[in-house]
């Protein structure tokens, strides 16, 4: 499990040990081995195309292959991206359901070990943005005042990682469903 600050380290550190290495993904994809097919030789229209929805655009190039900078910014989930891939390596599928369509190549979780919440001092600064998302309902469960947990609603869209105070929100590996 890597917390927001090895994950930025471990972007920093990349060219050294890539092999070991967790990238976010841009979403919407369905075959991680395109990235590494198509990226390179492509003119990159996603990040053209997500530097036109966003103040500062969260999808870079590491020389190889292209993925998503949560610590810039979350991801609006708006399929631009997909929308301008010309290599079917991004390709919304759900056009109804964007948001849970987005099938991203790692999951958010809270560590407990680095939460503040958890060792007992009253925090809900993840629980606001991800209301802000996905409303009253959202995918930060507290068990009492305390002890937040990421749910199965999480849609992976990243909004709360730079927002925790403690870098407690970090990504790991999901399969490729
Ligand atoms: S537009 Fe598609 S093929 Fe081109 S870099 Fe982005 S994901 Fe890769
Ligand atoms: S879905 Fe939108 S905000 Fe997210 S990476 Fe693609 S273009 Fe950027
Ligand atoms: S990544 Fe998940 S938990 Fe965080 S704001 Fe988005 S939906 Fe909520
Ligand atoms: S914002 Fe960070 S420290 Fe605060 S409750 Fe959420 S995970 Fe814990």
């Amino acid at each position: 499990m890597l917390n927001r600050r090895e994950f930025f380290h471990s972007l920093l550190s990349y060219g050294k040990q890539k092999e070991e290495k967790l990238f976010v993904l841009p979403p919407y994809n369905f075959d991680r081995s395109l990235f590494y097919k198509s990226c390179q030789e492509c003119q990159k229209d996603c990040i053209e195309a997500c530097n036109r929805v966003c103040k500062e655009g969260i999808i870079k190039n590491n020389g190889e292959y292209v993925y998503v900078d949560f610590g810039i910014d979350g991801c609006k989930l708006c399929g631009e991206c997909a929308i301008a891939c010309p290599n079917g390596v991004l390709e919304v599928k759900e056009e109804e359901d964007w948001k849970n369509g987005a099938n991203w190549n790692v999951a958010i979780v809270i560590e407990e070990d680095l939460c503040i919440a958890h060792q007992k001092t009253m925090c809900y600064t993840c629980k606001d943005i991800c209301q802000s998302v996905l409303g009253i309902s959202n995918a930060i469960e507290f068990i009492g005042l305390f002890y937040p947990k990421i749910n199965q609603k999480c849609i992976g869209c990243g909004m709360c990682i730079k927002s925790c105070p403690s870098n407690a929100i970090g990504i790991v590996e999901r399969g490729n469903v």
